[in-house]
């Protein structure tokens, strides 16, 4: 796949013009969404599950971001499990107690049938990791975590986690690439679900996992080719296309994520916001310092605990009560209304992700359901 050689350029620029086919006279600008899952043989490519075209373009565009060489994947959890694939049986694994649900639950389900070791720790509290990584052979960190807006020292907690020998992997969903790159803060292997900002249209599943070591991600590559967790050629494409934008729409939905939270931090119906780009928040100072942003995502509880939580997300007009993150619409929903969702998880904790609609519009239909949430 060949890649631009201009090192001077910007990220926004790399965004645009990566991942792309050689400008040559009759090329087209974008790579064709190329439907074949086979190939004439004796060509570099021979079968689309070991890597087709759009994977490659993909591939191409992002691991210069992490600063590694990506492997993209059905969906985020497919990327998760290709590298929970790598550890050895019976292998210590150090994890946030507040990762995605679905990690969780893999994770429990790992450690239920002996096939990994599982001690889950507050991941924001660098003590009580470092007091738990004795002979772990993996460190699994996100951060900010979901849905509780936490954040990790990645860079003491990588150091103490190689020192042991460990496998060091970061979900860096809720940050993007162009927020915090966990690569060059340490750790060995990172995660994104790109069916949430990246892609950012909510009209695709992919995940992505970029490697720092050459040698891990051709087995990581590996890891999708034998679970056959390749992504298909449209949801690529997509991706590819949603990545165009992602400097644009993170600057608007995070521009108006801290007019929100900063609001929403006076309102009577709200008791506790997290956002780590509030002055008082317990990841603030870490986040100025690991991140070049705090985000579009913002937590929240809302004053009447689990009930009027779940009156305020049902009395939204523009905010879209779904699930899922990062795309140009705001989406919000109350966490436990999930029976898998971790129960130390607040019943009234409502998570956000603002989109890049008007910020004032936002605001006042937000407003108007927490003013009904507390009669
Ligand atoms: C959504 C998500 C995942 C899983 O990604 P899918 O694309 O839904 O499989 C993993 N980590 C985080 C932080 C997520 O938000």
């Amino acid at each position: 796949m060949p890649e631009h050689p201009e090192p001077a350029w910007s990220v926004e620029t790399h965004l645009v013009h990566r991942g792309r086919p050689p400008a040559e006279p009759g090329n087209p600008v974008n790579y064709p969404i190329e439907l074949s899952s086979t190939y004439h043989a004796g060509g570099e490519i021979e079968y689309a599950r070991d890597g087709a075209l759009g994977m490659r373009a993909l591939e191409s565009a992002v691991g210069p971001l992490e600063g590694g060489h990506a492997i993209a994947y059905a969906s985020g959890m497919a990327a998760a499990n290709a590298i929970l694939d790598l550890l050895p049986p019976g292998a210590v694994v150090v994890a946030a107690e507040f990762t995605y649900t679905g990690v969780a639950i893999r994770l429990r389900e790992l450690d239920a049938r002996g096939a990994i070791q599982l001690r889950r720790v507050d991941i924001a509290d660098t003590e009580a990791v470092l007091a738990l990584l004795a002979g772990a052979d993996a460190l699994w960190i996100e951060s900010p975590t979901n849905p509780m807006l936490e954040v990790a020292d990645i860079r003491t907690l990588s150091d103490a986690a190689h020192a042991q020998g460990a496998l060091v992997i970061c979900d860096n969903t809720f940050a993007t690439p162009l927020l915090q790159q966990p690569l060059s803060l340490g750790a060995d292997v990172v995660l994104h679900s790109a069916t949430k900002a990246i892609g950012g249209h909510s009209d695709c599943l992919l995940g992505l996992v970029v490697a720092r070591d050459p040698g891990r991600a051709e087995e990581l590559r590996l890891r999708r080719t034998i679970l056959g967790a390749a992504p298909g050629a449209l949801e690529c494409y997509l991706v590819l296309r949603g990545l165009r934008t992602l400097a644009l729409r993170l600057a608007k939905s995070q521009d108006s994520a801290r007019i929100i939270a900063e609001r929403l931090a006076l309102h009577p119906g709200v008791t506790r916001v997290r956002y780590p780009g509030l002055a008082g928040d317990p990841g603030h100072a870490l986040c100025g310092e690991q991140m070049a942003g705090p985000g579009f995502m913002i937590a929240i509880e809302v004053a009447g605990g689990g009930l009027a939580a779940t009156r305020a997300s049902e009395s939204t007009r523009l905010w879209v009560h779904a699930t899922s993150l990062g795309g140009v619409e705001s989406l919000l929903e109350r966490r436990r209304r999930w029976a898998a969702e971790n129960p130390l998880v607040p019943e009234g904790l409502i998570r956000l992700s603002v989109g890049i609609e008007d910020a004032e519009d936002l605001w006042a239909d937000l407003d108007q359901a927490l003013q009904l949430s507390m009669r």
